[in-house]
C-alpha cells in the first residue's frame, strides 16, 4: 500500500528537539509525526495510509472503542548503531503478536508487511528524535482501535491503525536495581479463556489497582497468580518471569493463554539454552518459589520485557511475609543476559539469531 505523505506545517525546531531529547525519560517526549491507516469493512478493508504531523484524532462520541474497548497495541524499540544506522529488535514478532491480539478482540488483522512498513517509515522520518544518550531508543507504539460510531455489542466495521513514537532515555540510568514485588492477593490479571494473552488496553486498566496496592506496600511491581487455584506464578504487570535454579534448570510459566507471550521471554529461552541451561516452560507455584528461595535451590529470578530488558527480582512480599532471592542483589545470569541482549540490540554483539532488523 502507498503511504500519502502529509507535510508538517510546523515541525519542532532543531534546537528545541535537541533540548528535549537530551534527557527524555520515558513516555513524555513525543516526536513530530504519526502513521494512520484506515480500515473499513465496506471499502475492502485497509485502504488509506498516511504519514503526517502527529495531531489529535477526531473521534465520534459513539466510537465503539470508547464503549466496548476494542483496542490493541504493541511496544517495541528502535536503536542507533555505532555506524549511524537504525535497527529494530524482532519487529516481525510484534507484528505477529499484534495480529494474535486482533483475532482475540474480533478486530481485523493487518498484513505483517504493512505493519512493518508503517513502523520503518515512521522511525526513518523521526530518526532525529533518537536520544543521543547511551541506552537511548525510540519507543514505538503501534495501536489499533474501533472507530465506528455504533452503540451495540458487536465487532465494529471501522478501525484505525496508528503508530507513534516516544524518545526514551536509558531505563537503567543509575544502574540496574533489583525490584521488590508484591504478590497480589485480591486481584488476578487474567483467567483461562480470557484476554490475558492479548495486548489489549483493558488488561492494563485492570492491573492499575493491584499495581497501586504494590506501591502502597513499598514494592515496585505486582506479580499475579493464576485465577483458578491462586497458586501458580504468572507474570508481572508488564514483564515475564524466569526462575534460575542451582541444578542448571530454568523454569518459566507456560503460555496457556493467561500471560502475554513476551518477545524478550522468547529470546531469553533461546539464550539460556545456549548457556547450557535446561529451560522448561512449566507451572511454578508461589510455595515452590518461597521454599526454593529459602533453601538456596533458587539462584535468581529474572523479570523481562522490552522496557526494562532483564531485571533481577530481589525480594517478594505478601501479607504472610517476605523472602529474598539469592543475596537480593544482581545475579550473574541477570547481568549476563541483560548485557547480551542489550549488546545484540545496539549492534555491539554479533547477532547470531537474525533478530536485528536494520
Ligand atoms: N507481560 C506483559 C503483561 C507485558 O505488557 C509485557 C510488555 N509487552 C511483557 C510481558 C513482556 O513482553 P515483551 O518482552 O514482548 O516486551
Amino acid at each position: 500500500m502507498e503511504f500519502t505523505s502529509l507535510p508538517h506545517p510546523s515541525p519542532t525546531p532543531d534546537a528545541e528537539r535537541n533540548a528535549r531529547i537530551a534527557d527524555p525519560g520515558f513516555g513524555k517526549v513525543h516526536t513530530d509525526h504519526m502513521v494512520v491507516i484506515d480500515y473499513d469493512a465496506e471499502k475492502g478493508g485497509w485502504h488509506k495510509a498516511t504519514i503526517g504531523p502527529r495531531e489529535p484524532i477526531p473521534l465520534d462520541p459513539a466510537a465503539s472503542v470508547l464503549h466496548y474497548a476494542q483496542e490493541i497495541f504493541e511496544g517495541m524499540k528502535a536503536f542507533r548503531h555505532e555506524d549511524g544506522g537504525l535497527a529494530m529488535f524482532r519487529p516481525e514478532q510484534n507484528a505477529r503478536r499484534f495480529n494474535a491480539s486482533a483475532r482475540r478482540m474480533a478486530m481485523p488483522e493487518i498484513p505483517e508487511e504493512l505493519f512493518l512498513d508503517a513502523v520503518k517509515l515512521l522511525v526513518q522520518k523521526d530518526a532525529a528524535w533518537m536520544p543521543p544518550v547511551e541506552g537511548g531508543s525510540l519507543y514505538i507504539r503501534p495501536f489499533m482501535f474501533a472507530s465506528e460510531a455504533f452503540l451495540g455489542v458487536r465487532p465494529a466495521t471501522q478501525y484505525k491503525f496508528v503508530v507513534i513514537l516516544v524518545s526514551s532515555g536509558n531505563y537503567f540510568k543509575g544502574g540496574v536495581n533489583p525490584v521488590k514485588i508484591w504478590v497480589s492477593q485480591d486481584y488476578v490479571r487474567a483467567a483461562p479463556g480470557g484476554t490475558g494473552a492479548a495486548k489489549t488496553g483493558g488488561n492494563y486498566a485492570a492491573s492499575l489497582v493491584p499495581q497501586a496496592e504494590a506501591i502502597k506496600q513499598g514494592c515496585d511491581q505486582v506479580v499475579f497468580l493464576d485465577a483458578v487455584e491462586h497458586k501458580w506464578v504468572e507474570e508481572l504487570g508488564g514483564m515475564n518471569l524466569f526462575f534460575i535454579r542451582r541444578d542448571g534448570s530454568v523454569i518459566t510459566p507456560p503460555l496457556t493463554g493467561t500471560i502475554l507471550p513476551g518477545i524478550t521471554r522468547d529470546s531469553l529461552i533461546a539464550m539460556l539454552r545456549e548457556e547450557g541451561l535446561e529451560v522448561r516452560e512449566e507451572p511454578y507455584s508461589i510455595t515452590q518459589w518461597r521454599e526454593e528461595a529459602e533453601s538456596g535451590e533458587l539462584l535468581e529470578t529474572l523479570a523481562c520485557g522490552t522496557a526494562a530488558v532483564v531485571t533481577p527480582v530481589g525480594t517478594v512480599a505478601s501479607p504472610s511475609g517476605e523472602f529474598t532471592i539469592g543475596t537480593g542483589g544482581i545475579g550473574q545470569m541477570a547481568q549476563k543476559m541483560r548485557e547480551q541482549l542489550v549488546g545484540v540490540q545496539n549492534g555491539r554483539i554479533e547477532d547470531q539469531h537474525g533478530w536485528v532488523m536494520r
